[in-house]
């Protein structure tokens, strides 16, 4: 058991932050006899996952794609409660419907029969080369989700015990490269691939482990909450408060306090508050610069964070209209011209290229109960580089791309949609700074790649602090739902080894 320099608030916990790691870790902690709080910088809960409502639309602002309920299902259990009796989950059909702008429509989805179908017509060879492929990722699915999504890597040595699943894995080949081992078609490969997006990392970069995103949404499905995403969020923020959990809003973590290496409580709004376990969901790189930079202990972690690789950003748009695109799904990808040449300068060169390849979410498809009568609402999300290695002023270029994504999504998809768009608003990576913290504008945290995945990755307990834990995007495993709520098991475990 760590040092007990503060006996007087044992069992107590403070979690910086409401995004979905941070709830998921709360409950955990609530629901092993840790007295916590949660404090949350933002007006609501959820971090990515904020919502905006105005003029009748909900807008969920980030996570839209809902994959492995059961990992949230365990969190209600785990609470003594059924997940069902506080949010209903909408299965989505296709998955994805994939567009290019020479008409190419692809729907992506688990109906085996459809995809094969559709992969066939592409290229009849490369329906044995999906299954194939299908075999060896349901195998990197159970090495690398199943038995090591939720485990912490505190030591090199249990990366050391990973590392002949990860070589029999060829872990260190790409999942585009990997891929294009089993496809021939060049629209099938994207098709199979842009998912690495999804938790910001770059098809032709990340390690092929995350091929196991493929098995595992073909296992799980899409999964939409009705009332949309912040619905989920609410319900994770009621069965935490139902368990006795509190949580403060509009409450700024100023400071980690510390004493003799010990995490000794948070100082918010003014306020010194004590607890004997101090998680932080907040942007890893966020912790050790501005909420410990008074502790000598962790400056060269600080330093080190600097010279991290750290994920795209985004630039979103988000819209109401009072016109329906009957072209459109509910999730729908419109590629560019352009596949790795795009993602070079998003991910490498910085630049901020003239095309762009955008997903757009249809939402009001599964639930019409996010817009007003008559009325549709979307958001529109290109991929951008983030602030460091990019000097993009968004100020000035925010409208300017803004309008270039539409008329874009016009020209290609949505005729008439500049004249029915009745409310809009953007985000844009200077957004990610200012209001959720996140360093560089990086909007999945750290990139995702091996140098920086497991054991080289934020560890989720501090290796210098005592009781200082870490969840979310930044730690193992990554980000996603999946994986943020998977590393809220991987710290919990920990924590309950340490306070047994
Ligand atoms: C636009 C967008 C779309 C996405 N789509 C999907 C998707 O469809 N499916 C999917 O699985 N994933 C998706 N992701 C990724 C996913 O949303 C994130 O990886 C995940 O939600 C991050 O959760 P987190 O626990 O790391 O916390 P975050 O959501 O990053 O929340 C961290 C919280 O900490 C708070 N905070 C920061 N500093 C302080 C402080 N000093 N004091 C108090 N609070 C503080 C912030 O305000 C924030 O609320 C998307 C991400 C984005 C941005």
């Amino acid at each position: 058991m760590p040092n007990d320099t503060n006996s007087s608030n044992a069992k107590t916990a403070i979690v910086i932050g409401s995004g979905f790691g941070g709830l998921a870790a709360a409950i955990r902690l609530q629901a092993q006899g840790f007295s916590t709080t949660i404090l949350e910088q933002r007006d609501k809960p959820g971090g990515r996952a904020y919502v905006y409502h105005e003029d009748g639309f909900t807008f969920d602002a980030g996570p839209t794609v809902i994959t492995v309920p059961q990992c949230l299902e365990e969190l209600f259990a785990l609470a003594g409660k059924k997940m069902s009796d506080y949010i209903e989950l909408l299965e989505v059909q296709p998955f994805y419907r994939l567009f290019w702008e020479d008409g190419t429509v692809f729907n992506y989805s688990n109906k085996e029969d459809d995809l094969l179908a559709q992969i066939g017509k592409r290229n009849p060879a490369d329906v044995k080369g999906y299954q194939d492929y299908l075999t060896y990722a349901e195998k990197v699915y159970v090495e690398g989700y199943e038995k090591l999504g939720q485990v912490p890597f505190l030591r090199f040595w249990d990366m050391v015990k990973a590392t002949p699943q990860l070589v029999k894995l060829n872990a260190q080949r790409s999942v585009y490269s990997t891929i294009s081992r089993y496809i021939k078609d060049d629209k099938t490969r994207q098709a199979l691939s842009f998912n690495s997006l999804l938790i910001g990392g770059n098809p032709f970069e990340i390690s092929s482990v995350y091929t196991l995103i493929h098995p595992l949404e073909k296992k799980f499905g899409v999964h939409f909450p009705k009332g949309g995403t912040h619905a989920l969020i609410r319900a994770m923020v009621k069965v935490f408060e139902d368990i006795g959990g509190s949580i403060r809003c509009s409450c700024p973590a100023e400071r980690i306090v510390t004493h003799e290496g010990q995490a000794i409580g948070v100082r918010a709004a003014g306020e010194f508050l004590p607890a004997k376990v101090v998680i932080s969901n907040a942007d890893v790189h966020h912790t050790y610069n501005n909420l410990l930079q008074d502790e000598p202990l962790v400056k060269r972690t600080t330093k080190a964070m600097n010279k991290k690789d750290y994920s795209m950003s985004l630039f979103v748009i988000y819209f109401g209209a009072n016109k329906r695109f009957d072209n459109l799904s509910h999730h729908n990808i419109m590629f560019g011209e352009r596949y790795k040449g795009l993602l070079n300068d998003i991910f490498k060169t910085g630049e901020l290229s003239d095309d762009f390849s955008v997903y757009l979410h249809a939402p009001s498809e599964t639930d019409a109960s996010l817009a007003p009568e008559g009325h549709y609402a979307y958001y529109a999300l290109a991929p951008v580089p983030n602030l460091k290695i990019s000097d993009v002023n968004w100020e000035e270029e925010a409208p300017r791309y803004c309008e270039r994504i539409l008329t874009y999504l016009e020209d290609h998809y949505m005729p008439g949609l500049k004249e029915s768009i009745v409310i809009k608003k953007c985000f844009s990576p200077l957004d990610f700074v200012t209001e959720l913290n996140a360093v560089h504008g990086a909007a999945f945290s750290l990139t995702p790649t091996l140098r920086q995945s497991a054991y080289f990755r934020v560890h989720n307990r501090d290796d210098n602090i005592k009781g200082l834990y870490f969840v979310g995007a930044g730690t193992h495993p990554g980000a996603g739902i999946p994986g943020v709520v998977g590393s809220a098991k991987a710290t919990c475990s920990v924590i309950e080894l340490d306070y047994a």
